[in-house]
């Protein structure tokens, strides 16, 4: 009865898997924001490094990940899987339950497994300063981690509401040297605009990102970095579902579910997309399930059309699940799933429904956060409890069928800065929004025409 399965630091895997090799019909293009043409390599050189524009449009099965930056990850990579037979106990159910902990890198999440490998690329190509956007602080944090290992500047851009209320993942940013202002801020054309309308606006992701990209833009030897959506931060992910598989075969288990959050998709596709390939491949018909807050459900609400990734307009148009570029969602504690949109690659599999979706309000997302702390003692980021709610969901299920599945999820970092929404969720504040039906047909009336 292992609890803690665990990998030796040189089986960090040597490739990221490249899920767009494996796909029947090919993803559509990004689109030029001006011209509604297919964006070209040289229409992104202005913002990231030749490397990941590659990796971006890649159709390799596999791609190399450098010696060096598995040289990092090895600060705490391979990740642990646990089985969590207490929950199980506490649960009573016949499921066994595995998760993969991303919680312990440095910054606490799975965000620096995609940081690292960006930055080290910029890095490689002499930039010497990267531009980003954060929402509640985990991608600015991992990237202000990673650009200070590599000797690189950082300045980011935090959507206001959390820069206010969550004061914890600024300080870190701060002690790994990056610059960190409130967004929008004055600084850039995008945030003096919006700023000019509402003064008092509490920002969204879509805001900082126009904010990062105009920087990028417009300062020399500078790029712009995003945290989840694009293809290239999906296959740096891969690691986690590729770890996560020889760990299961360790204890001679194999997935009949796996559950990932999805905010921008990032680390649903870094645990998912290794078993998309294998029901592909080997005709597994493991079930995969992507989980989003009810108060922003871009993949179960959303449409799947080209709209723009920020809400200036400033960056090529993707075509995704979305609820609209100038949505801006209610304030949910669970910041690294506020984004209007759904990664193109995890898109593409549900439009053609190699994955599920599914929807969840946060009142049972902290009910079941709280179970799991009580029962595994890691207490999860929210964003993460969003699939801890449905793994318990789906266990509780097999008690009731006597269905002995094996559910894995990803618990993607740990909550020790969101303990003021674990308060109000025990002081009952906690409001469960309705789905903004209103907000997102208003919104969706502004998506970008594409040929
Ligand atoms: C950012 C974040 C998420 C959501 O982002 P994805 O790109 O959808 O993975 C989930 N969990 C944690 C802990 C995060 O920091």
């Amino acid at each position: 009865m292992k609890t803690k399965i665990i990998l030796d630091e040189n089986e960090i895997p040597k490739k990221w898997y490249n899920i767009q090799a494996d796909f029947e019909t090919p993803l559509s293009p990004p689109m030029h924001p001006q011209t509604g043409k297919p964006v070209g390599p040289s229409d992104l050189e202005p913002i990231f490094p030749k490397e990941l524009i590659r990796q971006e449009m890649c159709q390799d099965r596999y791609v190399d990940i450098p010696g060096e930056v598995r040289d990092i990850l090895t600060l705490w990579r391979p990740s642990p899987l646990f089985r969590a037979h207490n929950l199980e106990r506490v649960l009573k159910t016949p499921a066994k339950i595995y998760y993969k902990y991303e919680g312990v890198s440095p910054p606490g999440s799975h965000k620096p497994n995609t940081a690292i490998a960006q930055t080290y690329y910029n890095m490689k190509e002499g930039i010497e300063r990267i531009a980003t956007e954060t929402g509640a602080g985990q991608w600015g944090s991992s990237l202000a981690f990673a650009t200070q290992l590599f000797g690189l500047e950082c300045k980011v851009y935090m959507v206001r509401g959390s820069y206010d209320q969550k004061p914890y993942r600024k300080m870190m940013m701060q002690v790994w040297g990056a610059e960190c202002v409130p967004s929008p801020s004055p600084d850039t054309n995008s945030g003096r605009a919006i700023l000019a309308k509402d003064p008092n606006t509490p920002g969204s992701l879509g805001i900082a990102i126009s904010e990062a990209v105009e920087d990028a833009a417009t300062h020399d030897n500078t790029n712009y970095a995003l945290g989840s959506v694009l293809n290239h931060v999906c296959l740096h992910q891969t690691i986690i579902g590729q770890e996560a598989q020889k760990q299961l075969a360790m204890d001679e288990a194999t997935a009949d579910i796996v559950i990932g959050s999805a905010g921008g998709g990032s680390n649903f596709a870094g645990i998912a997309f290794p078993f998309v390939k294998d029901n592909i491949d080997k005709k597994t018909e493991t079930e995969i399930i992507a989980v989003e807050p009810a108060a922003c459900p871009s993949l179960t609400k959303g449409l799947y059309v080209y709209d723009f990734g920020d809400v200036a307009g400033l960056t090529p148009m993707l075509k995704m699940f979305t609820l609209g570029h100038d949505f801006i969602p209610p304030s949910i504690h669970a910041g690294g799933l506020r984004y209007h949109g759904m990664a193109p690659l995890v898109s593409k599999l549900h439009a053609d429904n190699l994955i599920t979706a599914t929807s969840v309000h946060q009142n049972r997302v902290f009910e079941a956060a709280a179970t799991f702390a009580r029962a595994e003692g890691i207490i999860p980021a929210p964003e993460a409890a969003h699939a801890i709610r449905v793994v318990i969901d789906k266990a509780l299920e097999c008690k009731q069928t006597g269905e002995e599945k094996t559910i894995l999820f990803n618990n993607t970092g740990h909550g020790h800065f969101d303990l003021s929404s674990y308060e109000a969720y025990f002081a009952g504040t906690l409001p469960d929004y309705e789905y903004p039906a209103d907000l997102i047909a208003e919104s969706l009336k502004n998506l970008p025409h594409v040929a």
